[in-house]
């Protein structure tokens, strides 16, 4: 099925050629790559666009809370074992992205793709994915635990009766309900840090009891399904039990989850799990997260956190005392204007580590430190963080747009 089945039609090419007209337009008045617009402008020209492009692709969709980019980047790596892929690289996870992102990779085999979780359902439609890789859910800055729930069960019935193979974690109590719907799942035991937002049984609302490496409700029996993929100390399990071992340059548990999520999408796709992970080897940063940058001669390692179970994950990477941290927060389009979810992470993490803070909602993250006990000091901008900051390699930590702003300060 790779590259050249059949052509795309004249209208199809015609949508193609507007939204990269428009694109170009787009960068040329300077608004980024222009691919969200290019895509919009193809839509308009032929809405079944999306459906026709990945037409003659196999298709993964990959959606979660947290670490779809990632995921996603892992995936493709793998994929490209077995032929050409074309990816939503960048992150743009809307339709009007996605199908900016296919419309670039006419010679490709696999199309590898990041769905915003809102648009899953729809997705999956058009695209009629060989497979839907399904991670965590859990709240995000714009929802609470109530919408949360709502989006599971919208995953739910949008993926009930699919042909996709699902790959979903069965640590993940939210993520077990929605995919439970589909024919054909791969559970894989991924592992789940931040449970605050599963404490409450998506079947029947009872309360879920949470034994070591297990979960299950009490009142109604949903319980956690048995994974025929694994994680044990830093290696993948595969369904035939063989261990293999997982090295990353990309650092933490959530990571070393996110690739095992990756090799039983791979597995689905023909990829041994051996040369699947080996490729994986070589990613270092995904969209400039991850990355080491030299800033006013000192080193600064750029990490995104976006949400609170983000803010967990990204705590549990940075070295102990006394490694300094700049934290930055905005509130701004994407951040969601409501910063109330700062209340929502455990701060104390901090403790004893020289903390400098900056972005739009510096105060905001002030207070927030101040009644976690945390020290911290209130800078102006990147510079003066740095400045003030002892000496050792600075870990940075920021949210969506602050992690923009920053990523163009320090010109990476
Ligand atoms: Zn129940």
């Amino acid at each position: 099925m790779a590259g050249n089945s059949e052509p795309l039609s004249p209208r199809a090419k015609l949508a193609v050629t507007a939204g990269k007209a428009a694109a170009a337009v787009s960068r040329a008045a300077g608004k980024g790559s222009g691919s969200v617009i290019g895509g919009k402008v193809a839509l308009r020209f032929d809405p079944d666009l999306l459906a026709r492009l990945a037409r003659h692709l196999d298709v993964v969709l990959v959606s979660a809370t947290n670490g779809k980019t990632t995921t996603t980047r892992l995936i493709a790596e793998a994929l490209r074992a077995g032929g050409p892929v074309v990816s939503n690289a960048l992150g743009a996870n809307m339709p009007a992205g996605i199908t900016s992102a296919l419309a670039g990779g006419s010679e490709a085999r696999f199309g590898v793709i990041e769905v915003d979780e809102k648009y899953l359902a729809g997705v999956a439609r058009d695209v009629s994915p060989k497979a839907i890789a399904l991670l965590n859910l859990s709240r995000d800055q714009l929802d609470r635990a109530a919408e949360t729930r709502m989006l599971a069960e919208k995953w739910r019935e949008g993926l009930a009766g699919t042909d996709a193979i699902v790959i979903a974690n069965a640590d993940d109590p939210l993520i077990t309900w929605a995919a439970s719907s589909s024919p054909t799942v791969v559970w894989v035991a991924a592992g789940q840090a931040w449970k605050d937002d599963a404490w409450s049984c998506p079947s029947c609302g009872g309360v879920l009891q949470r034994p070591a490496d297990d979960w299950f409700c009490g009142e109604c029996g949903f319980r956690r399904p048995m994974p025929t993929w694994g994680m044990v100390n830093d290696h993948v399990v595969d369904p035939h039990g063989v261990a293999w071992p997982i090295q990353l340059q990309l650092p933490g548990r959530a990571n070393r989850s996110n690739a095992a999520m990756s090799a039983a999408v791979a597995a689905a796709f023909g990829v041994d799990p051996k040369v699947a992970l080996e490729r994986m080897s070589h990613v270092q940063a995904v969209a400039g997260r991850y990355d080491v940058v030299v800033y006013q001669q000192r080193q600064l390692r750029l990490l995104l956190a976006k949400n609170p179970a983000g803010w967990l994950e990204t705590f549990s990477l940075i070295d102990g005392p006394p490694t300094p941290v700049v934290l930055s927060v905005n509130a701004r389009g994407a951040d969601g204007t409501d910063t109330s979810w700062l209340w929502d992470v455990d701060y104390t993490r901090l403790a004893g580590h020289p903390v400098m803070v900056l972005g739009d909602r510096k105060l905001d993250l002030a207070v927030r430190l101040e009644v976690a006990g945390v020290q911290f000091q209130v800078c102006s901008s990147l510079s003066e963080a740095v400045s003030a900051s002892p000496p050792g390699r600075i870990e940075v930590i920021a949210n969506y747009t602050a992690f923009q702003d920053l990523r163009r300060t320090v010109g990476n």
